[in-house]
C-alpha cells in the first residue's frame, strides 16, 4: 500500500517505534552493549556496488560520511565483545535505483557485531532477532497493523538457507527480486562468490572465492532484509583480499593500523530499519516508511 493519510503515517511511524524499541530490548537481553553512531571516519564501507562518494572536508581532512560502521563495529570489539548501533547511513545510490521502491540514500541500519562469533552464531541471532520483533509487533500494535490492512506471519528459526550458486542457478543473477517473490517466510542466501562482495567478509579458507557470509531475503517481494557474516581480521589475509580486490591499502589505512594492533575474531551484521518497517507495514515504497525519507536523486528532500 501507499501512505496517503496522516492516520497511516502515525501507524507506521508507530510501527518503526515499535521495532526500534523491541529490537534493542532484544539485544539487550542477549547480552549487547548499545553504541553511539559515528557520523564522519577517514574509513567507511568501501561497499561492492556502485555510489557517489559523501566527502567532507574535515579540517582540511577527507573524511566520508558513513555507509556502514563495519570497520569501527570490529574496533569496538577490541573493548567490548557484543555490540550495537543504530546507525545512520549516508549511499548516494544511482537514481535510477529509486524505482525499485527499497533504497534511500540516507538510512539507518541497525548494525551489530559479536566477538568470536561464527557465521552460524550470527544466523542464528538474526532469526531470534527478526521473530521478536515480529511478535513484539504484532501484540504491542495489532491497531495499527489493521489499519494498514498488515497480516504479519510470524516466521519460524531455523529460517530455510540457499547457497547464493544454486540461487543464481535457479533465478539467474541477480535473484533477489525474484527470490523475494517465490517465498511465503524470510530466507537465507549464504556463501557470496568473493567477486560480488566486500574485502571484510572472511573467505572460507577451504574453498577458495567462497565467502562465510550471508543476506536474509523478506517474502513477498520484499527483498534484502540484512547483509553480514564473518569478518577478516588477520592482517595478511586482509592484505591480500585488498589485493586481490584490487582495492589500494592507502584508502583503508586508518583500519590497518587497528588491524597491526589486533582485532577480534567476529562475525556480525546490519538489518535495515526502514526496510524492515516498509515489510512491517506491508508497504510498496520505502519512502512511506519514515519522515523525512531522501530518495536517491530527488533533491528536494529536506
Ligand atoms: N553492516 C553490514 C555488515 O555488518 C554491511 C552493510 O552495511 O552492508 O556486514
Ligand atoms: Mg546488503
Amino acid at each position: 500500500m501507499r501512505v496517503t493519510t496522516e492516520t497511516e503515517r502515525i501507524a507506521v511511524l508507530t510501527l518503526s517505534s515499535e521495532i526500534v524499541r523491541a529490537a534493542g530490548a532484544f539485544l539487550r537481553d542477549e547480552g549487547f552493549l548499545e553504541i553511539l553512531p559515528v557520523l564522519l571516519s577517514p574509513i567507511t564501507d568501501p561497499l561492492h556496488h556502485e555510489t557517489y562518494a559523501g566527502s567532507v572536508d574535515f579540517y582540511g581532512a577527507p573524511y566520508q560520511l558513513m555507509k556502514s560502521m563495519i570497520f569501527h563495529k570490529q574496533i569496538a570489539l577490541r573493548t567490548v565483545p557484543r555490540i550495537f548501533c543504530f546507525s545512520p547511513n549516508v549511499r548516494m545510490e544511482p537514481p535510477e535505483r529509486a524505482a525499485l521502491g527499497r533504497y534511500l540514500a540516507e538510512f539507518v541500519q541497525l548494525d551489530l557485531e559479536v566477538r568470536d562469533a561464527s557465521r552460524d552464531d550470527v544466523l542464528a541471532l538474526g532469526e531470534g532477532l527478526v521473530v521478536a520483533v515480529l511478535k513484539a509487533v504484532g501484540e504491542r500494535c495489532p491497531d495499527e497493523l489493521a489499519r494498514l490492512g498488515r497480516n504479519l506471519k510470524i516466521p519460524s528459526a531455523p529460517f530455510v538457507r540457499i547457497r547464493y550458486a544454486d540461487a543464481a542457478d535457479r533465478f539467474g543473477e541477480p535473484f533477489d527480486d525474484a527470490l523475494s517473490a517465490s517465498i511465503d517466510a524470510p530466507v537465507w542466501v549464504i556463501d557470496f562468490p568473493r567477486r560480488v562482495r566486500e574485502f571484510y567478509d572472511r573467505e572460507d579458507p577451504g574453498r577458495p572465492d567462497v565467502l562465510l557470509d550471508m543476506d536474509l531475503i523478506y517474502p513477498e517481494g520484499y527483498g534484502e532484509a540484512l547483509s553480514g557474516g564473518e569478518r577478516e581480521h588477520e592482517l595478511p589475509r586482509i592484505l591480500d583480499r585488498l589485493r586481490r580486490d584490487g582495492i589500494p591499502r592507502e584508502r583503508v589505512s586508518a583500519y590497518l593500523t587497528y588491524v597491526e594492533k589486533g582485532v577480534p575474531r567476529s562475525a556480525g551484521f546490519g538489518i535495515g530499519v526502514e526496510r524492515l518497517t516498509r515489510y512491517v507495514a506491508g508497504l510498496d515504497r520505502i519512502e512511506d516508511a519514515r519522515l523525512f525519507p531522501k530518495i536517491p536523486g530527488d533533491t528536494r528532500a529536506i
